[in-house]
């Protein structure tokens, strides 16, 4: 392996390894039983009621705004500062984004964000996708009660927040959990906290909608008991969007070492607060919420570039040629050109304020607190921070 440090990478082991081995002598390497083992499996530790498994982030997305009616005209609203595919699931079903602002100091969606976009929706919305970015859990207890007075529903983007939690009052919130929306959604591509490869799950909080997505899942088709053997009914149809059975071991064998991880990338963010906090003004962290305890995917600091005298571009190139990876997450989406072109310019001072000073630095398991050293006098340096 190279000793180039990217901003993520996966964390797989001996039986990880043993496990997809293990699985690809199976009977059955997809539609076979360890898909719902792994969802099980899944639902337990995150605390829900149940979970389905697909092929990736973005079908998980895509499966909730069908499972939601998602259709022409639909409003959904979805905040700026997250992945593409948050917004382009609801264009999948032809429904409309309305771009949610963000706190230019966590990079979440927050209630006045939220009540501020509703306004601007100017008619009740049929779903809310609040984003957990970077692993930090949004106030869903509030966004809830704000999408639920207008008729709407919530689905969580956790993509970024498997293990993540939260305390409001006396409760408290883990990712996936659906205390505060119908489903929530995770990936498990390679950067993400835990990988199958590529795979996505949706956690809900109904039996009832878990059951109906597994039909989405699978084209539409319904078996009926006791029916001819070979009968299928296809109601509306669905798509392909399976998780196999040899991706599902991974899973499984991640899942497993989850809260060991989790305990790592704990361990890691807090040892580059404590590095990072004496370069303020020019480089904060972004801020953690009162009562959250968020295990990160991203360890995204802020800086003054202008301050500094310096540009992103000049810092992100002299991080790479210190042989460290750093990512911008993310483009406002509302900026994208395709989003330009169907709604205009939108003015969202909170997204604009937050990527002009976002920059994420290497976060996975295999980081050494050296390596983090190493990071943070690369970065002071080229801030010109003795
Ligand atoms: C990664 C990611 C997705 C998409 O997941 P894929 O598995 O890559 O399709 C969606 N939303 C957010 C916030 C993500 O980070």
């Amino acid at each position: 392996m190279s000793d180039f440090l990217p901003y993520g990478r996966q964390f797989i082991q001996d039986d990880d390894i043993a496990a997809v081995t293990e699985a690809l002598k199976a009977d059955y390497l997809t539609t076979g039983p360890t898909v719902a083992k792994f969802e099980r499996a899944f639902a337990d530790h995150v605390g829900a009621p149940d979970a389905v498994a697909c092929s990736n982030g973005t079908a998980a997305l895509h499966l909730a705004m069908m499972m939601l009616g998602i259709g022409e005209g639909d409003v959904c609203i979805v905040p700026s500062i997250t992945f593409l595919a948050t917004a382009n699931c609801v264009r999948y079903c032809g429904g409309e984004v309305v771009f949610a602002d963000v706190d230019s100091d966590s990079g979440l969606m927050t209630p006045q964000t939220l009540e501020d976009a509703l306004k601007r929706a100017g008619k009740p919305v049929k779903a809310v996708l609040p984003v957990h970015m970077r692993g930090e859990l949004c106030d869903m207890p509030a966004l809830s009660q704000i999408t639920e007075r207008q008729g709407g529903r919530v689905v969580e983007d956790a993509a970024h927040a498997v293990g993540s939690r939260r305390t409001f009052g006396n409760q408290v919130v883990h990712a996936g959990d659906c205390r505060h929306s119908v489903m929530t959604t995770f990936s498990f591509h390679p950067v993400k906290t835990i990988t199958t490869g590529e795979g996505g799950m949706i956690t809900t909080s109904s039996t009832a909608v878990a059951a109906e997505l597994r039909t989405l899942r699978s084209h539409g088709m319904v078996r009926h008991p006791g029916a001819d053997p070979w009968l299928y009914e296809m109601d509306s149809p669905g798509y392909n969007y399976r998780l196999p059975d040899i991706n599902c071991a991974l899973g499984l064998s991640q899942l497993a070492k989850l809260d060991r991880l989790a305990v790592r990338r704990r361990e890691l963010a807090a040892y580059y607060e404590q590095r990072i906090a004496p370069l303020a003004p020019l480089i904060w962290t972004a801020v953690t919420a009162p009562g959250s305890d968020p295990c990160l995917h991203l360890m995204t600091v802020l800086i003054d570039f202008k301050a500094a005298g310096t540009t992103r571009r000049a810092v992100v190139d002299g991080l790479t040629a210190a042989g460290i990876g750093s990512q911008v997450h993310y483009i406002p989406v509302h900026t994208q050109p395709y989003y330009r072109k169907r709604y205009g310019d939108l003015d969202l001072p909170g997204a604009n304020a937050w990527y002009e000073a976002c920059l994420s630095l290497p976060l996975y398991p295999q980081l050494e607190k050296s390596d983090i050293d190493r990071i943070v006098e690369t970065l002071g340096g080229l801030l010109g921070i003795k």
